[in-house]
């Protein structure tokens, strides 16, 4: 028997921290202290009062049978609570919001309730995999829109010709974004607007980071933007807001129809996310967000201290106004592969090179700020060691 993979995985690229994590393997069997800045995935656990709601209601037997496809009345009408007061905007809970298991999988689901064969999907690079993958799994094509430095790191839309913005059905944004950390203005999104309208494209914007954002800076969401709820939705997560990666829970607001159309593809593929996990996202929407502020001050603590140490170390790098990433610049004379390398097997420091993000990447690495202040510390002193 001859086990024969389908094209559509076969021409995936390797994953991404595959390769990192054998050489991460390598490394500590020499016996080598790893400190991982690797993974975007928050090492603070999740807040009390979230996990007791979910005790509560895994413990009733009214939460054990399938949940609702587009998600539970309750949890609907906490998002548009939520986005009421988080962002002032105005939102059916009945028709403009879909929950999904994680954000990832209404992202990754979305090119299926869209996409033909051969149609165009605008996805940044570099960007999360999974705009691209999500398309390429669909047999649609994605068209990489560069995210560069002199562009402060947003698409430039005039650089999009005419016949591909033609072809293009959906575009992927992210602000802020990963693993840039750049941020996005109101400008920006009205311009995505226009563009999104005048060629009929609609607008797929993941706020993952919206509220992981510093000092006194709070992310406006794609929603305030005028016209955006006629081109597009946006895609939210519990998972860094509220330290719940694990529990797969986040939602899609937006384009009643485009609502409507994932949640079509979604009830053909899963069976909505457990009861209890919506009961313990509402309480997490609904309660009390001082823990969300903590979070900020955590991430913001860690931020200063790295950024100000690669500064001294003689790196390139801007202080971020959001994300827990630190987007920082390769010196001269590596790539951005050969500089994770050499972090890795002369400080024991795991990053992701830019270039696994995308060709656009190539020349910066990602770290991210998912160890304490006490090992950021450590971080630095060890890249000071290696004498950049
Ligand atoms: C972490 C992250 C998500 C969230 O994924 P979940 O599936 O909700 O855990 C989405 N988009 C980006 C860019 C991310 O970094």
């Amino acid at each position: 028997m001859r086990i024969e993979k389908a094209e559509r995985l076969k021409r995936l690229p390797p994953y991404l921290f595959k390769e990192i994590d054998r050489r991460k393997e390598e490394v500590r069997a020499k016996g080598i202290d790893i400190i991982d800045l690797g993974v975007g995935d928050p090492d603070l656990p999740t807040p009390p009062h979230i996990i007791e709601a979910s005790k509560r209601a895994a413990s009733d037997p009214a939460n054990h049978q399938y949940p609702s496809y587009s998600g539970m009345a309750d949890f609907n009408a906490a998002v548009a609570r939520w986005y009421k007061r988080r962002f002032n905007v105005d939102l059916d809970p009945g028709t403009e919001v879909v929950t999904l298991i994680g954000s990832k999988e209404g992202i990754a689901h979305i090119p299926l309730a869209f996409i033909n064969p051969g149609d165009i999907a605008l996805v940044p690079s570099p960007g999360y995999p999974v705009y691209h993958i999500g398309t390429q799994f669909a047999g649609g094509e994605p068209y990489f829109m560069d995210l560069l430095k002199e562009n402060r790191f947003l698409p430039d839309l005039a650089s999009i010709s005419r016949e591909t913005a033609q072809k293009a059905k959906i575009m992927f944004i992210n602000y802020p974004n990963n693993p840039t950390a750049a941020v996005a203005t109101k400008d920006f999104f009205e311009s995505i607007v226009a563009f999104a309208g005048e060629h009929n494209i609609i607008v797929c914007h993941d706020a993952a980071y919206s509220e992981m954002a510093f000092d006194d800076y709070r992310p406006m969401s794609f929603l305030e933007a005028e016209g955006a709820k006629t081109v597009g939705i946006e895609f939210h997560s519990l998972s860094k807001t509220y330290n719940m990666t694990g529990w797969r829970i986040g939602f899609a607001v937006g384009c009643a129809d485009v609502i409507s159309a994932l949640g079509q593809v979604k009830s053909n593929i899963d069976s909505g996310a457990f009861q209890a996990v919506q009961i313990a996202g509402i309480e997490a929407l609904d309660g009390d967000q001082k823990c969300v502020e903590d979070m900020r001050r955590t991430y913001a603590e860690r931020r200063d201290i790295l950024v100000a140490g690669l500064c001294s170390a003689g790196l390139s790098v801007e202080k971020p106004r959001a994300t827990f990433y630190l987007w920082v610049e390769v010196p001269q004379g590596y790539t951005s592969t050969e500089f994770t390398g050499l972090l890795l097997t002369e400080a024991g420091i795991v990053t992701t090179p830019g270039n696994g993000f995308g060709t656009a990447g190539e020349a910066y690495i990602r770290m991210a700020l998912t160890v304490d202040c006490e090992r950021i510390r450590e971080a630095v002193e060890r890249i000071k060691g290696i004498g950049l």
